[in-house]
């Protein structure tokens, strides 16, 4: 995978980031960009909360904190170490294990897995923009050791796999763990990240079939850049992630990085303003969570 986002270098990182305080302000800079909004009584005015950078309604005195209905709400360390999980997940383009993030900010290795499912979450597609132009549609086999049914056998899982092909390349791709593959699961995937406009066509017989999308020429298949993606999927899988439980944080964030290849901002930024952007997630609700497309 190309890595051409502009990224901070440690240096720069921990320049910018030298406490706790500077994390905060940076999250209260992020989270009210567009000016502030109480989420009680929806007044437009504050003022300053008992903490540095909290903010308090002036009308019904509703008391906020930076990081309050957000991903790092409730968060059960510093901030800097939540910044620097952010920051070592966006910078390594195959991401990193949370044995090793345990390793490198001396944290429980649970507490590092179940903030870097959080972090997985913001990655998740919005659904706001679809596959445009030529899209092509492919439905694979990933396998993986699965230690947490004592068995360790080998399971297979469905991925269906969606890419928007310009000129010689991919530009995008979203994909989507199958639990089954009944007819309206497949349409709704291709309904929220697909196009209307778009010009669907696939080599898969089933998907061919059950969605009655236009064919491919079989003499091009070897050829074609469904196959590249799917490779470049399945060796993301078989090289860090041997180990998958939760199969569709994994594809959001192969896709989100993918999709970012050739962003000029810092992902790092774009990172942290999902999480500030989206509601927080109970333990829970994580070790449950189940794909929505
Ligand atoms: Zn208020």
């Amino acid at each position: 995978m190309e890595s051409k986002f502009k990224s901070l270098s440690v240096f720069e990182f921990q320049s910018k980031f030298p406490d706790i305080q500077s994390c905060s302000k940076y999250l209260a800079e992020l989270k009210w960009k567009d000016g502030y909004k109480c989420p009680i009584c929806s007044n437009l005015k504050y003022c300053k909360g008992i903490k540095d950078f909290d903010r308090q309604c002036t009308k019904c005195c509703h008391l906020e904190s930076p990081t309050a209905g957000t991903l790092f709400h409730k968060v059960k360390f510093s901030l800097q170490k939540a910044f620097w999980i952010v920051y070592f997940i966006s910078t390594n383009k195959k991401g990193m294990a949370s044995t090793e993030l345990s390793r490198k900010l001396q944290l429980r290795q649970k507490t590092c897995w179940l903030f870097k499912q959080k972090v997985m979450q913001a990655m998740e597609s919005s659904n706001i923009h679809p596959l445009l132009g030529q899209v092509e549609l492919g439905l694979f086999d990933v396998g993986y050791l699965n230690k947490t049914s004592g068995s360790k056998k080998n399971e297979k899982n469905k991925i269906l796999l969606a890419i928007e092909k310009k000129s010689k390349g991919i530009s995008r791709m979203y994909g989507c763990h199958l639990k089954n593959l009944k007819q309206n699961v497949l349409n709704n995937f291709v309904k929220n990240k697909v196009d209307q406009e778009a010009t669907l066509t696939t080599h898969d017989d089933l998907l061919n079939h059950k969605i009655g999308i236009k064919k491919t020429k079989s003499n091009i298949i070897k050829f074609n850049k469904i196959n590249r993606a799917t490779n470049g999927l399945k060796s993301w899988f078989a090289g860090i992630h041997g180990n998958v439980k939760y199969i569709q944080y994994y594809i959001n964030e192969y896709c989100y990085r993918y999709n970012r290849h050739l962003m000029k901002g810092e992902i790092f930024d774009d990172l942290l303003t999902r999480m500030v952007k989206h509601e927080p997630r109970p333990y829970f609700d994580i070790v449950n969570y189940a794909p929505t497309s």
